[in-house]
């Protein structure tokens, strides 16, 4: 460091990254291909593996811009937030000298129509207006949720949506002006935030500062626990222990919560069409409520862990299906599949788990 360096205050001139690892997205949905699922999961899981792509491609875009911007900025990507019931998937957050700016990426690839009202819509192929999630609103809460765990920057915080497909328009010439100043194309990015960081009357933030706004949110990131299994099995449990699935699912869920329904069998009962998927016996049930080989196998059906399979999720399992269950362990994936062990010096057998959330 040269001597005049020490009268310098801020020296930082030039953008700093910070990329989150990301959560194992692809991979996840793509191992998911691999099972054996009804047709139109398999359409949608594929669908989700094209739009996590082009949103990627279209992040990408976004993130040359900022890394290129030759402006004192801290750039965190893929910022994952949570803090009590609230969480949030934020695209980026750039700390700038004077702005935090909280960035959502959008890849459309309609055009976007919004109305004097601030609503969202795309033009369908029938040309009626179809309503789309409201992008300003959804950052709005990602805006929040930054404000809650940093309330000292919550004057600094600045909304921006950035449209990254370059095939599509937005028209917003009837929106308000407070949402329409929101959106953009990454390449009006930075002239944005020139201007806003030059209209501010917000003291700067010093080096040290930003860093220590940095440090903070990359702290408080945590790895976004979306369960694509959740999403895309069906799993058919009693309405009490669906109240502990930790994370709700982006889209709608498919299954349909069954009511409970107490079993009256006379103990032993004999199960039509269950066979044991080991020695092909036909199951039968405990008193307890227990599904068991009566054979020699060594095949423990029953029970994953500690979760007491009911017939439904059996049927699913000894059909070729995949199904999810809560345990002790957490939220478990059983396979239809059968693995080897040796227990108490017998040979077991027991359904293939994966261990998908811990607890
Ligand atoms: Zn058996």
């Amino acid at each position: 460091m040269s001597i005049f360096n020490i009268f310098k205050k801020n020296e930082l001139n030039s953008p700093v990254l910070h990329k989150q690892k990301r959560s194992l997205q692809l991979e996840k949905l793509n191992a998911l291909l691999n099972q054996k699922l009804p047709k139109e999961t398999k359409e949608k899981i594929e669908q989700e593996i094209y739009q996590v792509k082009s949103g990627d491609i279209g992040e990408k875009q976004v993130l040359t811009v900022l890394k290129n911007s030759h402006m004192p900025m801290y750039i965190l990507h893929d910022l994952y937030l949570k803090e009590g019931g609230l969480h949030s998937q934020i695209d980026f957050l750039v700390i700038a000298r004077k702005l935090i700016f909280v960035i959502e990426c959008k890849n459309y690839s309609n055009h976007v129509y919004v109305n004097a009202k601030g609503r969202f819509s795309i033009l369908k192929k029938d040309n009626s207006q179809m309503l789309i999630d409201d992008p300003v609103e959804q950052n709005r809460r990602h805006m929040e949720l930054v404000a809650l765990l940093k309330p000292d920057m919550k004057k600094r915080l600045r909304s921006v949506v950035v449209f990254t497909n370059p095939y599509m328009k937005v028209h917003d010439e009837k929106a308000p002006a407070e949402i329409s100043r929101q959106l953009m194309t990454a390449d009006r990015l930075l002239e944005f935030f020139r201007k806003q960081q030059a209209d501010s009357r917000l003291s700067e933030l010093s080096d040290e500062e930003m860093k220590q706004c940095a440090d903070f949110f990359k702290e408080k990131h945590t790895k976004n626990p979306v369960d694509y299994t959740e999403k895309y099995f069906q799993t058919e449990k009693p309405a009490e222990e669906k109240k502990a699935v930790p994370v709700k699912p982006v889209l709608p869920r498919t299954a349909v919560q069954k009511p409970v329904v107490v079993n009256h069998a006379p103990p032993k009962q004999k199960l039509p069409g269950m066979r044991c998927p080991k020695c092909r016996k036909s199951l039968q049930k405990s008193s307890d409520g227990m599904f068991y080989c009566p054979g020699e196998c060594g095949m423990k059906l029953g029970q994953v862990f500690d979760h007491k399979l009911t017939e439904t999720e059996l049927r699913n399992l000894l059909g070729g299906k995949t199904i999810q269950c809560s345990t002790q362990a957490g939220m478990t994936l059983v396979l239809p599949d059968k693995i080897q062990k040796e227990w108490k010096g017998k040979t077991v057998y027991e359904w293939k788990t994966k261990l998908l959330s811990k607890k």
